[in-house]
């Protein structure tokens, strides 16, 4: 069964194509500047081990044309791994913000297309693409079914005491304002892969999960499920990011909308895009961040000891939240994944805590899940890589499955 899963962003489009039976991944690409005068396309292949690119640089004016563009080379005669687009049996999408009305994955209809319209307030970048990205697939593949996969999903099954704000009661009622989390779909499957890496039961896992990226949320998984997280109501909430700020004190926004005279709308770029890592050194990339403390860049280590702060606050409170009950804590991401320094200094001064990082294991370079920590730490220190898509295409397949 092939499965292609698409993350349709406003200029964007992200697809990989995925073999079911063996898990395997048959193809990905990314179609950059959509709309744009100069339009980029980087597509490959995986066959026999080996991995072909192809780049096309030309204007992409619409996701329709783009997703043509990347059908035609899936079935390619020479370079394709299909035939034709009828052997895709379904197409699961990323979709950001399902609001209080949808948690779970489910099969696209015209009421899911309708509350993914409604969630447009709270995910006003992500959920418009998202909802172009399957209108586009259901034109350009009809009768494949759409599958929706919401990254509020995992957060979702938090308990009231966690989503609440303690905002006027009627803020929630009449606008649905709470906690939701994201990253749902790597938080769901980093907590599967946990605990079938310790050998748990998936139901008894007490985890906590450090997705560091370009975007970076925690999760605090009791008994499989999600007991807290640490975005919001948007991903703007929680650690410091590449462009976010994370969380500040609110009473911030409209000082700085007053002072500045700025809009509602501007003063949300500013803490969405023009903050965090980039905010406070000029840089988003890690590597980056990296480089320019070795030059002695003091903003640079100031953006990276914030990001260590707001990573270690975290996890100190979900420890706390789990009653000395962690079977393990875990790092993936692009930063958790591949920034040792970033790693020890985040475990760094935490053995009473029960985390005692094991520094050679911590620096070297080895490819999936593995252990990091002293084997007598108390609390064993992992990585575990993510994989949004292979979740989505599950979630999408198994979905498939019970409907049929
Ligand atoms: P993601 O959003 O999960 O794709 O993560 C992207 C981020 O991972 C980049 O912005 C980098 O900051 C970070 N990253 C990737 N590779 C490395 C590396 N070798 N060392 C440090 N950070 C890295």
């Amino acid at each position: 069964m092939k499965i292609l899963v698409i993350n349709a962003g406003s200029s964007s489009c992200k697809y990989q194509l995925l073999e079911m039976d063996t898990q395997s991944l048959l193809c990905s690409g990314l179609v950059e500047r959509i709309g744009a005068r100069a339009g980029c396309l980087t597509h490959r292949t995986y066959r026999d081990g080996r991995e072909e690119k192809i780049v096309r640089e030309h204007p992409f004016p619409t996701h329709e044309e783009s997703m043509e563009e990347v059908i035609a080379l899936l079935a390619d005669p020479e370079a394709g791994v299909i035939k034709n687009k009828n052997e895709i049996a379904a197409i699961g999408h990323r979709v950001v913000h399902g609001g209080e009305k949808i948690a779970e994955p489910v099969l696209v209809t015209r009421r899911v297309k309708d509350i993914i319209r409604e969630c447009f307030m709270f995910s006003p970048l992500h959920n418009p693409a998202n909802l172009t990205g399957i209108e586009v697939t259901e034109k350009l593949f009809p009768g494949v079914p759409n599958v929706a996969v919401f990254d509020t999903e995992f957060g979702m099954g938090i308990p009231e005491e966690a989503y609440m704000y303690a905002l006027p009661y009627s803020l929630y009622e009449e606008l649905g304002i709470r906690r939701y989390g994201f990253h749902g779909t790597s938080h769901k499957y980093i907590a599967h892969r946990t605990a079938e890496y310790l050998g748990k039961a998936p139901g008894e896992l007490c985890s906590v999960t450090m997705h560091l990226g370009n975007g970076s949320s925690m999760t605090c998984v009791k008994n499989g499920g999600c007991f807290d997280t640490s975005m919001g109501l948007t991903p703007l909430e929680g650690l410091v990011m590449g462009t976010r700020c994370g969380s500040i004190d609110p009473a911030i926004v409209p000082f700085v909308m007053e002072k500045k005279g700025l809009s509602a709308s501007e003063v949300d770029a500013l803490m969405n895009k023009q903050s965090g890592l980039l905010g406070l050194c000029g840089h988003t990339d890690m590597r980056d961040v990296h480089s320019r403390i070795e030059a002695g860049d003091k903003r640079a280590d100031l953006a990276f000891n914030m990001l260590v702060r707001s990573v270690k606050k975290i996890l100190g409170s979900y420890l706390v939240l789990l009653e000395g009950k962690t079977d393990a804590v875990v790092f993936t991401a692009g930063i958790g994944e591949n920034d040792s320094l970033l790693r020890a200094a985040v475990c760094e001064g935490m053995e009473a805590f029960g985390i005692k990082l094991d520094r050679t294991e911590n620096s070297a370079r080895k490819p999936g899940a593995r252990t990091i920590s002293t084997p007598d730490s108390k609390i064993p220190v992992l990585i575990i890589p993510t994989n949004e898509e292979l979740q989505i295409a599950l979630a999408t397949k198994d979905l498939l499955e019970q409907s049929a």
